[in-house]
């Protein structure tokens, strides 16, 4: 079975090797038991089931919420070579009987239904006559009467138990929250199945978030080294939407605009743009996202604050589902806090939902002004534990400075109770900074004790602090009034001086630092770029052909590999992951062609060890682990391992930017390579000490450490 499973991964999907608890989960399947599968975005949930479907013989039904997602689903496995089809209201009589047909005949191996289709009683009865093998119910969370994707159609899909007792069932979603998941157990009727629940983290995704100065022009330094990447913008409001929608294309990043406010038409054609071309942005309000599954979405900016975690994680999921690096990136300010404080003062529900949704904004903005691992905190919240920083967020790879603000918070609270609690930032601002404008003296606040005791903050910096008493809950917002600030009841404990208060400094333009991930999440190499775009190209004119998305013909990260590797003949193509049998047979060719032309053509250089060098000394220095640099510079962990030596060999490198290992270990590998006098003892002569608890490559950089130190012979 489990050779079978990996035969069958390689020459239809084209994949080396099973992701997380695949296999796991596909022996289950095949082995005839019901099974849970709780998976981030970009996963790997569908091969959970269309492996199995191609591996029974018989039918495997799926239950699919939205059309486009099945569509987008079919044109995957027929691409793969794997006989799928979809019912839905889109198709004619005639075909939707020509599918019907083929299914009686067996033809069709996999078949794609949206739950109310599924449940109406001609369809169960035509499906009792079929050999149904495996049901999967992918979206399984649309179950949840609580969450926001709730479709009453779910609900009756626990017939399928009763129906099909001998059939086994897998259901599929990327929402983990315990409640969610005991919802589907007992409304599918899955008490029997298996609880495969993954890691929710999205190692390839780098988080950043930061103060809102400028909107435009941060937006427009992110994307600026991130020319023809696709992503998504978030506004809260369609005006936005579409002003900045303008603005981006008036700038040379091509932008549509799309939200509920636009005519349904040219909403699905915008869509159908963003999925179809290359390099395209969306900006959009959340009506955009379900459905979704656009793979090389590289970015997702958000230019205002989400209301909740549970929507940022969402979100900024929609980035990098093909495991490349992506960037979630976000700018947010007090404005945010007060627009969304007014939202959630004027909506309706009781004061419990109420409650609730203040719950969920404060635990968003405490990630906002997080100054540790922004993914640890963001997976705490999921209840999830990461035991170590993460090494790849703002957070972690900038310095984060905090000071006491025990004494200007004291101050800025003394302005809002002395002012009558009814004034916003700006002229809380000014009274402290003792600025005595028309405004003041008509209110005659230039007397007050607290007119001008804050003369040591300068504007942004008062903008910061209130920002952050804000979002800690010790400032509240009169929204039914003119959004003035005023205290709230856990500020007494700071004003009587009983608590202390550490917050975050933001980190002013001057300041900000220029090593980024931003160069690190650029895919291609400057020199790899003309060769990307000839790969694109040629990948662009078949999926027209095929009136399929370019991602369906390949996922970026195939031709990723295809760049890297350089593949001859079409048995090097056939290595290349992503490429299976069927479309090395179709495409294998035409590709080659370009990636050869090219090379005699252009006979570029091929990166040099010292660019590769350069490259890996920046991305270590910037805190990344040699795994993570592995994966961005698609290259193995050994060769990582072999260039960070030359580097600390080179000096170029420390031991500490290179290795994250405790000081200890380091120790007792120094001490093995220093035990003898002399010639200082090669790798492989201390090796068994070590291996294969430390990899070996961690012990070539010790011992260029050394040998930078001391020279060779100790
Ligand atoms: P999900 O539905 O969980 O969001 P997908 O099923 O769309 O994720 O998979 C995300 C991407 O990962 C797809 O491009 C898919 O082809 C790819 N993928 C899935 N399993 C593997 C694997 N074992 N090896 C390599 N790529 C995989
Ligand atoms: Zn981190």
């Amino acid at each position: 079975m489990q050779d079978q499973a990996l035969q069958t991964l390689k020459s239809v999907f084209g994949y080396d090797a099973f992701r997380g608890q695949q296999s796991a989960i596909i022996e289950r399947i095949c082995a005839g038991n019901d099974a849970l599968v709780l998976m981030p975005t970009g996963g790997g949930k569908s091969l959970c089931y269309q492996l199995p479907a191609v591996l029974l013989d018989g039918l495997t039904v799926v239950v699919s919420p939205l059309i486009a997602l099945m569509q987008d689903q079919v044109a995957s496995l027929e691409e793969l070579g794997v006989a799928a089809a979809a019912l839905n209201s889109s198709l004619s009589h005639d075909e939707q009987r020509e599918i019907a047909e083929r299914l009686r005949r067996n033809e069709i191996k996999l078949l794609y239904l949206a739950p109310e289709r599924l449940v109406k009683p001609r369809m169960l009865a035509f499906l009792q006559h079929l050999p149904i093998r495996l049901f999967a119910i992918d979206e399984a969370h649309c179950v949840s009467q609580w969450g926001h994707d709730f479709r009453p159609e779910y609900l009756q899909l626990g017939q399928l138990a009763e129906l099909f007792p001998n059939v086994p069932r897998i259901a599929l979603t990327a929402t983990a929250d315990t409640r969610t998941r005991e919802e589907i157990i007992t409304r599918l009727h899955l008490q029997s199945a298996e609880c495969f629940l993954s890691s929710f983290d999205r190692p390839n995704i780098f988080y950043r978030i930061t103060p809102k100065d400028n909107p435009r022009k941060q937006l427009l330094d992110f994307l600026a080294q991130r020319k023809g990447d696709a992503g998504i913008v978030y506004c809260l409001s369609r005006k936005s939407v579409e002003s900045t929608a303008e603005f981006l294309s008036s700038k040379g990043f091509p932008a549509l605009p799309y939200h509920a406010g636009l005519d349904n038409n040219l909403r699905a054609f915008h869509q159908k743009r963003f999925l179809n071309e290359e390099g395209l942005i969306m900006v959009a309000t959340i009506a955009f996202g379900m459905g979704i599954d656009k793979s090389n979405v590289r970015f997702v900016a958000h230019l205002d604050l989400p209301k909740s975690l549970e929507a940022y994680y969402q979100e900024t999921g929609r980035a990098g589902r093909d495991g490349l690096p992506a960037d979630a990136w976000m700018v947010y300010g007090l404005q945010d806090v007060l627009m969304l404080k007014q939202m959630l003062a004027n909506s309706e529900g009781d004061e419990r939902h109420k409650r609730v949704e203040q719950h969920k904004l404060e635990a968003m903005l405490a990630l906002c002004e997080e100054t540790r691992c922004r993914r640890q905190a963001l997976l705490a919240y999921f209840d999830e534990d990461m035991p170590e920083p993460c090494g790849h967020c703002d957070n972690c790879i900038d310095t984060i400075e905090t000071w006491d603000a025990t004494e200007a918070a004291r101050q800025a609270l003394s302005a809002i109770h002395r002012t009558g609690q009814r004034y916003g930032v700006g002229y809380l601002s000014d009274v402290l900074q003792g600025r005595e404008n028309d405004r003041v003296r008509a209110l005659g606040h230039q007397h007050l004790s607290v007119f001008g005791i804050g003369k040591t903050l300068n504007d942004h910096q008062w903008r910061s602090l209130f920002r952050q008493l804000v979002a800690r809950n010790l400032i509240d917002v009169d929204v039914e009034g003119f959004g003035g600030l005023r205290l709230s009841e856990s500020c007494r404990p700071l004003l009587r001086g009983e608590t202390t208060l550490l917050l975050r400094r933001d980190l002013t333009p001057q300041t900000r630092p220029t090593r980024s991930a931003s160069q690190a999440s650029q895919l291609v190499r400057s020199h790899e770029r003309e060769m990307w775009e000839s790969l694109r190209t040629l990948r662009r004119h078949l999926a027209e052909e095929h009136s399929v998305p370019p991602y369906v013909i390949f996922p970026d990260s195939t031709l990723l590999e295809m760049l890297r590797e350089q593949p001859e003949d079409l048995d090097d193509m056939a290595q290349i992951s992503g490429v299976g049998a069927r479309k090395l047979e179709r495409y294998g060719a035409a590709f080659l062609k370009v990636l050869n032309q090219q090379e005699s053509a252009a006979s570029k250089p091929a990166p040099s060890s010292q660019d590769l060098r350069h490259e890996l000394v920046t991305l270590a220095r910037s805190g990344m682990t040699p795994e993570q640099i592995a994966q961005q510079m698609q290259c193995s962990l050994k060769n990582v391992y072999s260039l960070m030596a030359q580097a600390i060999a080179g000096n170029l490198l420390s031991l500490e930017q290179a290795l994250d290992l405790p000081e200890e270990l380091i120790g007792q590998i120094q001490d093995a390579f220093l035990q003898s006098d002399g010639e200082l003892p090669s790798v492989a002569s201390i090796a068994d000490q070590f291996t294969p608890q430390i990899e070996e490559g961690v012990l070539y950089c010790v011992r260029a450490a050394l040998q930078a130190e001391f020279g060779s012979i100790v």
